[in-house]
């Protein structure tokens, strides 16, 4: 039955559905000659020779130097992501720092800019396009830009909802007004579901199905990625584990509640609590390095955030039964032995049987990598659905 539907698909999606089964082999396992990707893809070579034809001048992808492993016929160039001729932006909107960063299609990031984030809308988003313009060069065609940002995005409206770090975008647009001044094709994401796609793409996600990655950095975040996709709950909403209220007569927290889990387990959460001990602010790098050089003793204040850590970390083990759960904080910048503790936190409180079969790693991605690839996920989806033919087919 599959194989006749497959049939009667229009020679039109086919071929889009094999330009993506290309750059999905490329961005696991290439380069790749073309003999290389029929192999990978299972799809015949002139399937693949015109898959690869398009892309080559949609400038998605790039041919190199020749294959270097001996063949029987004339070597095959190596087809990659395109690094040169292509870029994407990404962009990342934070409480208190934005970024915007060129990269390849391989997601290998170039040029960045930081600045402090801006007081209003109008100003971030205009601080946002200056910066991508000074990264649109010429010569270089770029393909379009990934937006990441906390709080809840509506994906279908493309609105930001709420954010209760970053209120400035709450109920506004981001990605249309940015297409409208940029004109260049644009997408937004939630920060943490960005971070599972570049955990995937460029980090320890790799070939595993069901993960999460967490957050903890300002706000606390939640992305799940089952069966190899992004849960986004009906509205896009959902992974707000931050706003569950772990202790009711709680500090106030940006959402209007009071005692949420991102005000007591956090990096934003530790460095407030340490800035109480040293009597003047600290940001949590600034801790970190004093930590580091140990001129400042802050294992009770650590251990209470891992503790309260520690409940947000069962809770998702618990609910999700992950292969694998990404920790995303400064905070294990301090030491090795911090991600150790948590582990041993979490296993008092998670359930053994799930809790046994889930790996506690560090994030290895960046929210600006997230952002790309974000982005890139969004081009590869538009060509059109993954097909699952595998390397045994
Ligand atoms: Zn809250």
């Amino acid at each position: 039955v599959a194989f006749d539907l497959f049939s009667k698909l229009r020679p039109a999606l086919i071929g889009k559905m094999t330009q993506r089964a290309v750059l999905e082999a490329l961005r696991e396992r290439g380069p790749l000659s073309r003999a290389g990707l029929t192999r990978s893809t299972g799809i015949s070579p002139t399937t693949v020779s015109n898959a690869v034809n398009s892309l080559l001048k949609a400038k998605l992808i790039e041919e190199g130097e020749a294959n270097s492993e001996p063949t029987l016929g004339r070597p095959g160039k190596l087809l990659r992501l395109a690094s040169q001729g292509a870029q994407v932006l990404g962009a990342v909107l934070d409480a208190h720092q934005c970024q915007v960063v060129s990269a390849g299609v391989d997601g290998r990031l170039k040029d960045t800019f930081s600045f402090p984030t801006p007081e209003t809308y109008e100003e971030i988003l205009e601080a946002l396009v200056e910066h991508s313009r000074q990264l649109m060069r010429r010569g270089i065609k770029t393909l379009g830009l990934g937006l990441s940002l906390p709080g809840l995005i509506h994906r279908r409206e493309g609105r930001a909802v709420l954010s209760p770090n970053l209120h400035q975008t709450d109920g506004k647009f981001p990605a249309r007004d940015l297409k409208e001044k940029l004109r260049i094709p644009t997408m937004m994401m939630h920060e943490t579901d960005a971070l599972c796609l570049a955990e995937r793409a460029y980090g320890g996600a790799r070939g595993i199905e069901d993960y999460a990655v967490l957050d903890c950095n300002e706000g606390l975040g939640l992305g799940v990625v089952i069966r190899g996709q992004l849960l986004e709950g009906h509205e896009g909403f959902a992974g707000e584990l931050g706003h569950i209220a772990v202790d009711p007569n709680g500090l106030p927290c940006g959402c209007g509640n009071r005692g949420c889990l991102e005000t007591v387990a956090t990096d934003a959460a530790l460095a407030r609590r340490l800035s109480a001990q040293l009597g003047s602010p600290v940001t949590i790098d600034d801790a970190v390095a004093l930590i580091r050089q140990g001129r400042l003793d802050a294992k009770a204040e650590i251990e209470t955030t891992l503790d309260r850590l520690s409940i947000g970390m069962a809770a998702v083990i618990n609910i999700f039964n992950p292969a694998a759960i990404f920790v995303h904080a400064h905070v294990l910048d301090a030491g090795d032995e911090i991600l150790e503790r948590l582990k041993a936190l979490t296993a008092r409180r998670a359930l053994a049987p799930a809790l046994s079969q889930c790996q506690v790693l560090r994030a290895r991605s960046t929210k600006l990598q997230g952002a790309v690839a974000g982005f890139v996920d969004h081009l590869f989806n538009t060509l059109g659905p993954k097909l699952s033919i595998s390397e045994s087919a």
